[in-house]
């Protein structure tokens, strides 16, 4: 049986949209074994034009040190005029490019991943003289940018109720959404409760509360001030720090004095390993992060995040009582503690409520969804 080929569009700014991506991969193959060829492809470093091909590799900076042009661009392309000036006048100089990559991909269907691949992934489609289906599955969990909506795809599926009515906002016919939640991997769905077992298996202190801090896949430039600010203050945990693709981050993390028993790692493969373990989770408002430590009920303390598209996560977290936002590191560790301590906020609760809005069947739902337009 010939296989049908499904082309992800996306870029690696984050760890977020090819984590998704994977994780479609993953439920399709486990839904439709053999069936599919899934490729995942980073079409904005790959196959744009010198020098539009590094710009993903500005995100590290615009999302950490500066944020604030970051918050200033999402405002300023948040308009459609903006937009629609901003596709028309990039997509003369990148259309052959990625027009001839596609065309020579020969997908038999595409999905975009990415806020900048869908009113660009239609033109390359046309360019590339096929005639397939286009998915967008929006990895931004409520406050999507509206870049990510384009009228003209054949689904839009999105995370959250809010997220839909974003997209109806932004012009989106309501019979061409779906809400099935953030996709992530399906190994997160076999970490809850299981707690002593996975701190077993990592050779953690199965007495001590363990936390987790996260800082995305390109690590969050904070995290030392607020690990250390931890170690010092809260005595009864222990702590894994997960400093993603940020080296000197690491490095620095690995040269400290720990007050209390702490591991570091680098970009980890082992995520649902490291969450099934943890009680709490010390992040910034990654909506992959987020919803994997949903699956795993484990409570999110968000230590910060990106203007615009993960604002809406903070938010979302706090109306739901599904854990908390603290910014600077003196409170953060004097949150940590008073859930060590079951201070006013119970950390059970708090697991309940982040638990309850798992959608540990998203990628599934997703892959079936995507099947039907094959
Ligand atoms: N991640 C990972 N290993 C790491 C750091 C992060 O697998 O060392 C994963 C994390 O589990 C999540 C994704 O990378 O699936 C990060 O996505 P998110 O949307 O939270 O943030 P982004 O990095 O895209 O800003």
């Amino acid at each position: 049986m010939n296989k049908k080929k499904i082309l992800f569009l996306m870029s690696d700014t984050g760890g977020g949209h090819r984590a998704s991506a994977k994780a479609i991969g993953e439920a399709l193959e486990y839904l439709y074994p053999g069936r599919y060829e899934v490729i995942i492809e980073d079409v904005w470093s790959n196959h744009m034009p010198w020098p539009m091909n590094l710009l993903p590799d500005t995100y590290g900076w615009l999302s950490g040190p500066g944020k604030p042009l970051w918050a200033l661009l999402w405002m300023v392309t948040s308009y459609r005029k903006m937009q629609s000036a901003m596709f028309t006048s990039v997509a003369p100089i990148i259309k052959d490019s990625v027009a001839s990559y596609i065309a020579s991909a020969k997908p038999d269907l595409c999905v975009s991943v990415h806020p900048l691949m869908n009113h660009l992934g239609m033109k390359w489609i046309e360019q590339a003289g096929l005639n397939i289906p286009f998915i967008t599955v929006v990895t931004d969990m409520v406050s999507l940018h509206p870049s990510w909506i384009c009228p003209e795809v054949d689904r839009c599926l999105v995370s959250t109720e809010e997220a839909k009515d974003r997209a109806l906002k932004f012009g989106m016919p309501e019979e061409k959404i779906a809400v099935h939640g953030q996709p992530v991997s399906l190994k997160f769905s076999r970490t809850r409760g299981k707690k002593y077992e996975f701190k077993e298996k990592l050779g953690l202190d199965p007495m001590r509360p363990a936390v987790l801090l996260v800082g995305g896949g390109e690590g969050y430039g904070q995290l030392y001030k607020i690990a250390r600010r931890i170690s010092a203050t809260v005595s009864r945990a222990q702590l894994l720090v997960v400093s993603g693709r940020n080296r000197k981050l690491k490095k620095r993390l690995e040269q400290a004095n720990w007050e209390i028993p702490t591991r570091v790692f680098g970009f980890v493969n082992n995520m649902p390993d490291l969450m099934g373990a943890s009680d709490i989770l010390v992040t910034k408002a990654g909506p992959g992060t987020i919803s994997e430590a949903f699956i795993a009920g484990l409570p999110p303390l968000i230590c910060g995040y990106i203007p615009g598209q993960e604002a809406g996560n903070v938010k979302y977290v706090i109306r739901h009582r599904a854990g908390s936002y603290a910014r600077t590191s003196r409170k953060i560790a004097k949150t940590v503690q008073d859930w060590v301590d079951g201070a006013g906020t119970n950390l059970q609760v708090l697991a309940r409520n982040a638990a309850r809005l798992a959608r540990p069947n998203a990628s599934f739902d997703i892959a079936a969804d995507i099947h039907k337009f094959v």
